[in-house]
This record gives structure tokens, sequence and C-alpha cells, in this order.
């Protein structure tokens, strides 16, 4: 089975954790603070802060700019679904825009029309890895003294000219999830150089509870979103493989599109003059293609693939907020078509040769 995602774990990792294990300290620890320490580096924020997840960053980020009932909060139907319930999770609404049919990204003229008295933030998603126009994006921002959040889940490394994703906006979140670039098993960061929000986050991850280190002391509801020490050392042990860990899965990228090339009627992943921290391979089939057939005859040769992603406004969880297909027509479009193929750090030229070769005796059936 050539599978959709495969975690690149080393020696260096499994020691690590049996290093956290054997020392007996298995939370808020040393190696957290490492972890933190390193990643706000790596990005070029003043703060890092570690959860249980990037969901659980996200929520962090709305609460900590006070998003609740009655706001609205902007972003894209075209993510994975943790960047909308985040808002839902607060009692705002998410208002969705449609897309860059290109880039897949948040169109930033759509977001300009949908801006109003009741935004209280703009939550774009660096789908895919493929930075959004961020520059756009924060001009509208400052125009309307609304506070930017960048789901940067899927795009750790990315940039615009020489400047990370995740140092645009006010706070910005990043994952861990196994098929992420890098994992911890769960994980996420949240990434800010506003003292307040990093100082909030800190507190409302652990229970509510400032930093003079009364542990029975509770100075707001909080969460227990907490990330673990061993989750932390792998996080450690990872960052310091990112340079390769991204420059191995632009190789891989760069198989697919030269094998996939003159296949008539697949759309292969935009290239821009961004730099695309590469997370999934998705490509988009022709639309007379019954992609349900696709993907059932690649499983049936051992190749895992998915239809990635589906319009979150159109998820039955959604349905009380009144959305209908129809609505955002670029994005549904788009997630009606999409294909991820397996893609993963260390895919051999040979299992893409094989993917290919399948996914081209199956759409010439
Ligand atoms: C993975 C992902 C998340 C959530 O991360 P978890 O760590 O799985 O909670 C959020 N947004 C996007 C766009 C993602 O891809």
């Amino acid at each position: 089975m050539i599978p959709l995602a495969r975690p690149y774990i080393g020696e260096e990792e499994v020691e690590a954790v049996s290093e956290v294990l054997r020392s007996g300290r298995l939370s808020l620890g040393p190696k957290l603070q490492e972890f933190e320490e390193a990643f706000a580096d790596y990005v070029g924020t003043r703060h890092a802060v570690g959860v249980s997840s990037g969901t659980a960053g996200l929520h962090l980020c709305m609460r900590a700019l006070g998003v609740g009932e009655g706001d609205e909060v902007v972003t894209t139907p075209f993510s994975f679904i943790a960047s909308a319930n985040c808002i839902v999770y607060e009692g705002a609404r998410p208002v969705f825009v449609d897309i860059d049919e290109e880039t897949l990204n948040l169109d930033p003229d759509r977001v300009e029309e949908a801006v109003g008295e009741r935004t209280r933030a703009l939550l774009p998603v660096h789908i895919f890895g493929e930075p959004c126009d961020m520059p756009a994006l924060m001009d509208i921002a400052r125009r309307w003294e609304v506070p930017v959040v960048e789901d940067a889940a899927e795009a750790v490394g990315a940039t615009i000219g020489d400047r990370k994703v995740g140092t645009f906006g006010i706070a910005s979140v990043f994952a861990f999830y196994p098929n992420k670039q890098m994992t911890t098993g769960e994980g996420g960061m949240i990434c800010t150089d506003d003292d307040r929000v990093a100082e909030l986050c800190r507190s409302l991850r652990n229970q509510g509870r400032d930093d003079k280190g009364d542990w029975l002391r509770h100075e707001r509801v909080g969460f227990n979103y907490r990330l673990d020490e061993m989750s932390a050392a792998v996080g450690v042990e990872q960052l310091k493989r990112i340079d390769f860990l991204l420059e191995d899965r632009e190789r891989v990228a760069g198989f697919y599109d030269e094998r996939l090339a003159d296949v008539e009627g697949l759309v292969l992943p935009a290239r821009t003059s961004h730099y695309r921290s590469w997370f999934v391979y998705v490509v988009r089939l022709p639309s007379d293609v019954d992609r349900a057939r696709v993907i059932r005859e690649l499983d049936d040769r051992d190749i895992q693939t998915k239809g990635y992603l589906p319009a979150i406004h159109l998820q039955p969880a959604y349905r009380s907020f009144g959305y209908e297909p129809g609505m955002f027509p670029v994005c549904e479009r788009v997630a009606s078509s999409t294909l991820a193929l397996p893609f993963y750090t260390g895919m051999t030229a040979e299992e893409v040769d094989t993917v290919c070769e399948a996914l081209r005796g199956v759409l010439e059936d």
C-alpha cells in the first residue's frame, strides 16, 4: 500500500522521547520551553506558545482576541474544518468568502466585500502550504482595524519574499498532526509578537493560571490545552530537520510535476512567486471524470488517495448557518474535483512512478 501520508521519524526522535520518559518530568518542563524558543526563532516571532493541537491554538486565539456572540470572522470555506470551528466555539459566525481558483486561497477582493461593522477578525488559511496574499489582506485589516489570525497549520516554513508566513497577523497557528510537514503526534504552536496575546494564550492553555506559579489560583476560565514533554521533545528534533523535510517534499512535488505535466485535463498545483511549503500534492481532475471511481480504482491498486478538501459550508455540521450549494462556486467546483495523491518525506521516485502510471491508466479507462 502506498499511503496518502506518512510521518518522517528518526532515531533522534525515539531517543529524545526515551530521555523525557526516563527524566520523570512529563509536562510543563524544559522540552516545552526549548521547543517554543526554537520555533519562535525559526518563524521569526517574539513568542511561541505550545498547545495540544492546531485546533486548540486557533481556539485560544479567538478567545484571546475576544471574539464572541454577535461577532463575525471572515474566513475561507476551502480548508480543514478546524479553521471555521474555532470561530463557532466562541459563539461567533464564520463568514465565508470564495477563493481564488489558482492558489485556492481567500480572494482579497471578495474579502473586501464581506468585511463590515460586525467583523471582529480575519482568519486566512495558507491552504496546502501556499501563502495567502497577506499584503492585500493586511491592508484590508488595517483599514477596518480588525486583527488577522493566520492559520498556518499547513504552511510551516512557507515565505512571501523573505518573510515567513505566521509573521503577518497579530497571531498565527501551526499544527503538528502526523500528516503535516513536521509532527509531534498531536500538537500545535501559537506564534505572536504581541506580549498580551502570548500571555493570555499561556494562561488559557493552562486552566487560566497566571505566570506567578500558584497552581490552584485561576485568573480566568481556561482550558487544558498543554503540550506534553514527549511531544515537545519530538518537536525539537523535527525542527532540527525542517530544512531537509521541506526540501525533500519539494523534490517529491517536482517528480509529480514532471510526470503529470502532459496528462490532458489534469490541473497541477499552482506555482507562484511565493515559496510554498509542500504539505500535500493535490491535483484537479477533469470535470467529466468520476472522482469516486478514480479513488476506488486506485485503492484497488493499493494506492491511497482522497478528495481533498470538502467545502466547509456544505458540511452537515454547518447546516444551521444557512449556507447553501451555489454560494461559493469556485470553492465548490474545486472541492468536487480535487484529488490528493500519496505524498510524504522520503517518497521515492519509483513510488511516484507507480502512482502516476496508475493514475494515467485509471483516467484512460
Ligand atoms: C491540520 C489543520 C488544523 C488543525 O490542526 P490539528 O493539530 O489537527 O488540530 C487546522 N487548520 C488547518 C488548515 C489544518 O490543515
